[in-house]
């Protein structure tokens, strides 16, 4: 009798249990950003900038005129996710893809994407890679009989009624893979948008020096907002009223870099990131550039919430031998020898400076 009371007491635990964590789960399905932004308020001849959410990596997919241009396609698992978000934004045929340099959370994606669509030209840097995952994009490539266009800077090419110039690479950069970016301003009437891949501090001195013109009304940042890229002066001369940072969400890099942030941030410019925002959807009407659906104030909101977590004081535990850092209560921080663990009060930022890498398992 007691042991049946006991056993219906428990199974009321379970199914009242199972609710909850339901209902939790339902509501960060219905608050979560949403992956996809629809464009159907925006006008035909709009053109159309997304910044598709793949976690830690670059993925853009450009709309002028019922014309398409893709630059980069985040990590290979992320393949799909951008395939999925081109259909459901009626891409049929890929007029450009860009592959800005062969690192994984770029070209990752592109396998995908070029077996599923169509694609009239292919734009890469003359810079070859050894890794599998660049090899199989290269016999993509090939099986679809297609052939790389190298970046030829100062070129322009069309994009319905928009056009883009190839700004980077300016020399070869050795192995600084980053450098070997392809960089372009998009131009639409009035308004431009420029994208330079990973590019860091030595490819900007060059564009800077190579006389084109790097004015744009929207950068997106290159590197992810790393601080070895967005120097003053290159800053300075892009100019731009509003940046947007990729990047994913507690990423091991600490991307973006707080000297980034700081940089935008004394030139006034407004910031959207992907980690923060999902995906992300800018629209130029040829004389203004808007972000439909997000209002600046939440934005800011959500940045200062997010640099409050990173700049407040809290215990760490630190494992002087794999050089990760831990909250307090995570499982691998239980773990760790007696003679490689340190315990630390402190800010996020200050253990990432001192060398760390945050767990992957607690995120802290
Ligand atoms: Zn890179
Ligand atoms: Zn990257």
């Amino acid at each position: 009798m007691t042991g049946n009371f006991y056993k219906r007491v428990l199974l009321a635990a379970v199914i009242i249990f199972t609710l909850m964590i339901a209902g939790c789960a339902g509501m960060e399905v219905s608050t979560g950003p949403d992956k996809s932004v629809s464009s159907r308020q925006q006008s035909d001849s709009d053109l159309k900038v997304h910044f598709i959410d793949v976690g830690q990596g670059d993925s853009t997919l450009i709309e002028k005129d019922g014309h398409f241009m893709l630059i980069d396609a985040g990590e290979r698992d992320q393949g799909p996710t951008v395939v999925s978000y081109l259909k459901e934004q009626g891409v049929k045929k890929l007029d450009y893809v860009i592959g800005t340099h062969p690192h994984s959370d770029h070209i990752g994606g592109l396998e995908a994407v070029i077996k599923a669509f169509d694609v009239d030209k292919i734009i890469m840097p003359q810079k070859a890679h050894t890794t599998k995952l660049y090899e199989r994009l290269l016999n993509t490539i090939d099986e679809k009989k297609l052939k790389i266009t190298p970046p030829k800077i100062g070129e322009v090419y069309e994009l319905g009624d928009s056009t883009f110039q190839i700004l980077g690479p300016n020399r070869d950069y050795g192995d600084n893979l980053n450098n070997w970016s392809v960089g372009i301003r998009l131009d639409y009437g009035k308004t431009s948008f420029a994208f330079f891949g990973d590019a860091e501090k030595g490819a900007e001195d060059d564009m800077l020096a190579n006389g084109f013109s790097l004015k744009a009304d929207v950068l997106k940042v290159s590197h992810h907002g790393s601080s070895t890229s967005s120097s003053g002066p290159f800053l300075d001369q892009v100019s731009p009223e509003y940046a947007v940072i990729s990047c994913g969400k507690d990423n091991d890099y600490g991307h973006p870099h707080k000297e980034t942030m700081d940089a935008l941030q004394k030139r006034n410019i407004t910031v959207f990131r992907t980690d923060q925002l999902g995906s992300i959807l800018a629209v130029s009407d040829g004389s203004k550039v808007t972000f439909p659906g997000q209002n600046k104030g939440s934005t800011n909101d959500s940045k200062t919430k997010t640099e409050e977590s990173k700049s407040l004081t809290r215990e760490y535990v630190l494992n002087t031998n794999t050089k990760k850092f831990h909250l307090p209560d995570c499982k691998l921080a239980t773990s760790i020898k007696k003679e490689n663990k340190e315990t630390l009060k402190g800010t996020r930022d200050e253990v990432i400076k001192m060398g760390y890498e945050p767990c992957k398992s607690c995120k802290p």
